[in-house]
């Protein structure tokens, strides 16, 4: 029988305030956007994909991200975006922390051993807001929101009825949160 596996990605994971925030911030888009809205519970900013692993490397993913030390995240989501492969439409930022671009470059560290990890392409900060969205609509560019994040966290991806269900397993606390 094949090996049970589990569908998992590292993210940035928002409070409860900060899942309102992003709410609010993307009201505009309820209009203008041709797209599936996704839920505001399932914001998140990924940080790694790890798709399928199996369950008994489990305790060895989670043990290799307790190694990853790394600085509190101030993240300020400031544009809109598309990626028009898998036609996502995204509110993210202009800019990459440099402490963002550290935890990202030290989380594929410590996984390498373990999972095999895409290739890495441009880390562009984003929260998917929209899916089945072929290009930007004409829109003012949104409200700045300030994301200080001070923990990580993995997460297990599975397919519910016409979305997708997160749920969070891990928490990673930063250095001098
Ligand atoms: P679904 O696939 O069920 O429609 P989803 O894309 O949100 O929903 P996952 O496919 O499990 O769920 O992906 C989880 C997160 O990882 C998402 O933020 C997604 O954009 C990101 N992700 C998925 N595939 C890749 C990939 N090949 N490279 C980088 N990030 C990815
Ligand atoms: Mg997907």
């Amino acid at each position: 029988m094949a090996e049970p596996t589990q569908r998992l990605f590292f993210a940035l994971w928002p409070s409860a305030e900060l899942r309102d925030e992003l709410l609010q911030a993307v009201t505009p888009l309820r209009d203008a956007a041709e797209g599936r809205l996704i839920p505001s519970e399932n914001y998140h900013l990924t940080l790694a994909f790890l798709d399928r692993v199996p369950e008994r490397l489990i305790p060895d993913v989670v043990t290799a991200a307790k190694f990853v030390v790394f600085q509190p995240i101030n993240l300020a989501l400031d544009c809109y975006g598309v990626f028009e492969q898998p036609k996502v439409l995204w509110y993210g930022s202009r800019e990459l922390p440099e402490s963002l671009s550290v935890l990202v470059a030290e989380l594929r560290d410590q996984l390498a051993p373990l999972v095999a990890l895409r290739p890495e392409r441009i880390f562009q900060p984003h929260v998917s807001v929209v899916r089945q969205q072929n290009q930007l609509p004409n829109l003012e560019p949104p409200a700045k929101l300030l994301w200080q994040a001070s923990d990580f966290v993995l997460v297990h991806s599975e397919y519910g009825p016409g979305r997708a269900n997160y749920t969070v397993m891990e928490r990673f606390s930063a250095a001098s949160a």
